[in-house]
């Protein structure tokens, strides 16, 4: 069974086809990209798979179930570009705050510190660089242990050195074998994180293959 299976999804906004006719089938334990420019339809897709907007026609299965099933909360972790994060909040609280909703919850002191995050734990999320929003919204999407991770932009905001911490995080979920769904509008962000990536342009998939094979493509 794939971890998420995607067929014929179409979505729209207004008069904007966002998504058109996209199908493809994420393998358990494979670290999957959506990649293209802005306005490909990448986020709309995932928003979709977690269930945060409605398709208007395809169908979506993420482990076997709807995206809908309350089951799934436990199941899969998610990182969107805006986090809703009330800007009172500190770290630490978000992410007590976080854990508390889990049975069984990582190691929040762990997520933190392979996050760089530790000497920012009594800082409040509106006083934080946006690297460090980015860092804490991607701990809050692990902090449940889960099967499967969606990460949208995971390095928006960061530097060089807080993204090689984002990448080195995303290999550790690899070798965990955590499924990962993860958009990018960069090329060298899918070539080394991926196992497959597909292209997007204006809502479709235009390629979808293994990065060395779509590198050759070209
Ligand atoms: P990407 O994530 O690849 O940048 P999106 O899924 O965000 O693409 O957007 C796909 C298209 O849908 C774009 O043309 C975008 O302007 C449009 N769009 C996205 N969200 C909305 C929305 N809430 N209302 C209207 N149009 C939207
Ligand atoms: P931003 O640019 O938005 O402030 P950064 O990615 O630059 O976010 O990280 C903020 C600070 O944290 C930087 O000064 C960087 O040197 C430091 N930093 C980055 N990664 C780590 C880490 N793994 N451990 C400790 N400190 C880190």
């Amino acid at each position: 069974m794939p971890a998420i299976e995607i067929e014929h999804l179409n979505k729209r906004y207004g008069a904007t086809e966002a998504v058109r006719d996209v199908s493809f089938a994420v393998e358990p334990a494979e670290i999957f990209g959506i990649l293209g420019p802005n306005g490909a339809g990448k986020t709309t897709t995932v928003e979709c798979v977690a269930a945060l907007r409605t398709p208007d026609s395809g169908s979506i299965r993420v482990l076997g179930r709807d995206p809908r099933d309350r089951a799934l909360r436990a199941l899969v972790g998610v990182q969107l570009q805006e986090s809703g994060l009330q800007d009172k909040l500190t770290v630490q609280e978000a992410l007590e705050l976080y854990a508390a909703c889990y049975r069984e919850p990582a190691d929040w002191r762990a997520l933190a510190a392979g996050l760089g995050l530790t000497d920012r734990l009594g800082t409040r999320y509106a006083k934080l660089s946006g690297g460090q929003k980015q860092r804490l919204s991607i701990a809050l999407a692990l902090i449940g242990d889960p099967r499967l991770v969606i990460l949208d932009e995971l390095s928006t905001g960061l530097d060089p050195r807080g993204r090689r911490d984002v990448w080195a995080l995303v290999a550790g979920l690899r070798e965990r074998g955590v499924t990962v769904l993860l958009v990018t509008h960069l090329t060298e962000e899918a070539a080394r994180l991926c196992d497959r990536v597909a292209v997007f342009d204006r809502g479709e998939i235009v390629a979808l293959d293994t990065p060395a094979a779509l590198a050759a493509g070209h």
